[in-house]
């Protein structure tokens, strides 16, 4: 039975698009040939035949293999007249390996395949020709050894060393024909010795000897470590290919050449060709750093014919790929030849701006130039990046939990942090964990570094929402913020030493370094404008003060799609009057503390309106548990006994050394206390103290995340809600009044009945009513609901009737759908869940379309069956993730929401989202 499967396409024949089959050098080969390109004649055995060898690698290559690969090969001495393994002009080729997917220099070539003493003589023959025969065969058994044979390249590099050091050169051009004769035979001879056998002379033998370790570097072991390392995985490369080229020279002579270039530079997208190329050289030559190569335009002086033509190749490359290509070219006695091309990579900035410019010349359109780019990628351009070509070496690593570097003084507490930072230092607030008290500290701070916690730790949800870098986790810094330093190995940091860190690759270091500040350029505001253009979902911000806000206006938001409230009670000057709001032991103290706050939470929703003018502005009443915002348990406990001790050696008027000391080491924390002498004062403070305690003990939850918090504190204290409110409606009702376009939207977290949206719908027409009548305006807003618990998804249709629209938390709501509480599930068995694979990804980092994600979809359509059209978002870090944003526009939402710096991703994520859904507007899920 004869296999008639076709395991070889000539140049001429392959499909330039069938990348799996063919591998991407292959494919580009093809192409490149069909469309006129001067490509050196060749063929390709395809990435099955691959396969199909590595099967079982000890019975050979098929016969049908070879068999094609010969007639093949006599159909290249027909195109260049010349004979493999002939005696006069020998026909010599290059064996390349190439799978669909690029893996730079994980695979093997060999060059000059087809040399042995006889066709070596062939090349001799022909003019001039002797240096660079013995230079051609030296490289061959060199590479042929190093790949087919499996010997070491230093076993060569040590012959080939001694060689140039007898003579006297350093270059390997310097070399004589005689000393590459010499070469060649010693490393004849090093092939013997190592692998007891001749160097193959029959140029068929070779050839396949040569094809065989090409299919086998496949399984080699930097291959496979690079395919898992990358996530490379079968269905995207399967098998490399092996590519049979004929040998052009670029070692003839000084009108020879090789090189490589980018149709535009690939660093900054500049339109222009860049390059670098060496005269008298072999391709390997240029990248192996063996000599210096020169800038392409130093071509235009040397070979103006030959630059002249490479012009017109990248020209081609380009208008014909639509992308910017990275080619490889030869120049054999004034005659160019490409030798590949594939897509260049670039950085962001360059993939930016190429797709501004190439637009612009016609070469691709919109949709081109916005897929281009990979949403993520723009990450590189909206934070501060460390100067790569900085050579600086970290003293200590943690957790990427925020992206961008920063550079300042280390300080090791918030209040500090917020002194400094007042009188103009820059500051990285050092801390073994952050608390929601530290919040000040955040605001004054360049970045945050912590020795404890994970990617969703305080310090990297609020660095991440207000844009900071932030490294978490660093394990091995040890804080001690007692004698103010921390120490790292044997290095220290104290107080006030600069220090750098980079969120973006959880690197620390002790010093200055380098940075590159964020690029918004004009060109991403181009690409974004259009991304917005051919987005259905709109993308909103997550900011809680007004210049978060600022911010997010800058980035392109269209509105805030979620201000916290209580992120604003707790700015230092605040934090008091809302604990005196809580300790209140009657309605009417209460209220006096709320008639405090209610100013103060006016002028902030004033400010966020003005940032925001013209757009929506969505403000969600108090959510967390008011305990919160007290001291805890364990540390009033401890200031109590501190407090008594005090007392106690004060009263005894015997105040001890080390009470004196401990006055003074505490006394810029708590300032109060070295007044305290007197010890009534020092009473007073205790009973304070205890009266908190009291209240936290009354407070305590057992489960505070589904506790007393949300909708159900406005119901039980109805005035919190009433205030805020209020503090809204007033706010929207003096920008009215100046004449202001504003669009508050009011939003009720943890929400699980349409009872509870009645009630405080109730509260909100009665403030209204009063506002309206007081400022003599109406105001315009909008009354809505979180959907962050399980029963509000399956009650949408209800909820519909009072809620005018909806916004998914979805942090909570996936907390809900699986029963884990986030922190737990993070720190015990999250993890080992993912390396099992029994879950795919952490649902509270990518959201879980199949579950969290059904709840939605279906609160989408009951919603929308109540109310039409109904205006739905999500609120919560999903919100920014290019993943998540095309799930919520294929279930129908209005809106996404995420932290201020992520938005540009985000509107680009939802311009890709809406392209993937295709001409016919099918949604897929
Ligand atoms: P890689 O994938 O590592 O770039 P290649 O197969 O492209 O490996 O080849 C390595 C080098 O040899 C490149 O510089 C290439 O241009 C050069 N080369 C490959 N085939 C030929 C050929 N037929 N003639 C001249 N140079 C070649
Ligand atoms: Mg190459
Ligand atoms: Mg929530």
């Amino acid at each position: 039975m004869s296999d008639t499967r076709k395991y070889v396409y000539a140049f001429e024949e392959g499909n330039g698009s069938d990348k799996m089959l063919l591998g991407g050098k292959g494919a580009n080969l093809c192409e490149m040939t069909q469309i006129g390109l001067n490509v050196p004649p060749g063929f390709v055995i395809t990435t099955e035949t691959c396969l199909t060898y590595l099967d079982n690698p000890d019975q050979g290559l098929p016969a049908a293999v070879m068999d094609q690969v010969r007639a093949n090969m006599q159909s290249l001495e027909e195109k260049t007249g010349k004979s493999f393994g002939g005696s006069d002009d020998p026909l010599l080729v290059s064996v390349r390996s190439g799978s669909a997917m690029s893996m730079p220099g994980m695979m093997d070539t060999i060059l000059n395949l087809g040399l042995n003493s006889n066709t070596l003589q062939g090349l001799i023959s022909q003019p001039n020709n002797e240096r660079f025969a013995y230079d051609a065969y030296r490289r061959l058994i060199q590479l042929f050894g190093k790949v087919a044979l499996g010997i070491s390249d230093e076993a060569f590099d040590e012959e080939f060393e001694a060689i140039k050091e007898r003579v006297g050169v350093k270059e390997d051009v310097a070399l004589s024909a005689r000393d590459l004769r010499e070469a060649s035979d010693i490393f004849l001879d090093v092939v013997e010795r190592e692998t007891g056998k001749p160097f193959p002379s029959d140029p068929y033998e070779q050839l396949e000897i040569a094809i065989k370790a090409v299919f086998n570097s496949w399984m080699g072991k930097r291959a496979v470590d690079y395919r898992r390392e990358f996530n490379i995985t079968p269905d995207m490369a399967n098998g490399t290919a092996v590519n049979i080229c004929t040998m052009v020279f670029g070692n003839l002579g000084d009108d020879s050449a090789t090189g490589v270039g980018f149709t535009r530079y690939p660093d900054t997208g500049e339109n222009g060709m860049f390059g670098e190329y060496l005269t008298n050289a072999q391709g390997e030559d240029v990248v192996a750093g063996i000599r210096t190569p020169k800038p392409i335009d130093a071509l235009a002086d040397e070979m103006p014919g030959q630059y002249q033509e490479l012009v017109e190749l990248r020209n081609r490359l380009e208008s014909h790929y639509k992308e910017v290509q990275d080619f490889e070219f030869t120049i054999e006695r004034g005659r160019l030849y490409c030798l590949q091309t594939r897509n260049g990579k670039m950085n962001a900035t360059a993939l930016v701006r190429t797709s501004v410019e190439m637009l612009r010349e016609g070469l691709i359109d919109k949709t081109q130039a916005l897929l281009r780019i990979q949403p993520e990628m723009l990450e590189q351009l909206l934070f501060p990046q460390l100067d790569r070509s900085a050579t600086a070496s970290p003293m200590a690593r943690g957790l990427p939990a925020s992206p961008g570097a920063a550079v300042g003084h280390a300080v090791f507490d918030a209040d500090r942090a917020e002194q400094e930072g007042r009188a103009g230092q820059k500051v990285i607030l050092v801390r073994e964990e952050t608390k929601p008290e530290d919040i000040h500290g955040f605001f004054a701070s360049q970045g945050i570094l912590t020795s404890r916690g994970g990617k969703t730790s305080h310090a990297a949800v609020v660095a991440r929402g207000m844009g900071k870098p932030c490294v978490a986790g660093a394990e091995g810094i040890h804080v001690d913020v007692q004698m103010r330093k921390a120490f790292v190995g044997d290095a220290t940091i104290s107080e006030g030493d600069l220090i750098t860190i980079d969120g973006t690759t959880g690197d620390v270091y002790l010093g200055e370094v380098a940075m590159k500040e964020a690029e918004f350029s004009n060109e991403l505001e181009i690409l974004l404008g259009w991304a917005d253009e051919t987005a259905r979902l709109k993308v909103m911000a997550n900011a809680d003060t007004p210049d978060d806000a600022t911010k997010a206006a800058g980035f392109g938001a269209q509105g805030i799609g979620l201000c916290r409230t209580e992120r604003m009670f707790n700015a230092v000057e605040r934090l008091p009057i809302v604990v005196e709001m809580i300790l209140a032991e009657d309605a009417s103290s209460r209220q006096t503390a709320l008639d405090k706050l209610l100013p103060i939470q006016r002028s902030d929703f004033k400010a966020m309106l003005k940032a925001m003018a013209g757009r929506p502005v969505t403000v969600r009443l108090l959510d967390p548990p008011i305990h919160e915002f007290l001291p805890s348990e364990h540390q009033l406990e401890e200031e109590l006994e501190q407090l008594r001790h005090l007392r106690d050696t004060v009263l005894g008027m015997n105040i001890l050394s080390d009470t004196v000391e401990f006055m003074y080491r505490t006394a810029d924390t708590h300032p109060s206390i070295d007044k305290m002498a007197d010890p009534q004062l020092v009473d007073e403070a205790i009973d304070k103290k205890a009266v908190m305690l009291k209240k936290v003990r009354a407070l305590h939850e057992v489960n505070p995340m589904l506790g007393h918090r949300g909708v159900r504190l406005g119901i039980t204290f109805p005035e919190i809600y009433s205030m805020q409110i209020r503090a809204v409606l007033e706010a929207a009702a003096e920008c009215v009044k100046e004449g202001l376009e504003v669009f508050p939207e009011i939003m009720v977290p943890q929400v699980c009945t349409k009872q509870e949206l009645v009630r405080v719908k109730s509260i909100v027409d009665s403030v209204q009513q009063a506002v309206e009548a007081h400022y003599g305006v109406e105001v315009n807003f909008k009354f809505g609901s979180m959907l962050e618990v399980v029963r509000a998804c399956m009650r949408a249709e209800s909820l519909a009737d009072v809620a005018e629209f909806f916004s998914f938390g979805t942090n909570d709501l996936t907390q809900a759908t699986f029963s884990f509480s986030r922190e737990d599930a993070e720190n015990k068995f999250l993890p080992m869940y993912n390396e099992n694979g029994i879950l795919q990804d952490n649902p509270f980092e990518v959201l879980d379309i199949k579950g969290a994600g059904k709840l939605m979809e279906l609160a989408v359509g009951w919603g929308r069956s109540k109310r039409d059209n109904m205006k739905m978002g999500i609120c919560g870090e999903h919100g920014g993730h290019p993943d998540s944003i095309r799930f919520c526009h294929q279930i129908g939402l209005t809106y996404v929401s995420c932290s201020g710096p992520r938005v540009p991703i985000a509107r680009l994520a939802a311009a890709h989202a809406a392209l993937s859904e295709g001409p016919g507007g099918t949604q897929s899920l």
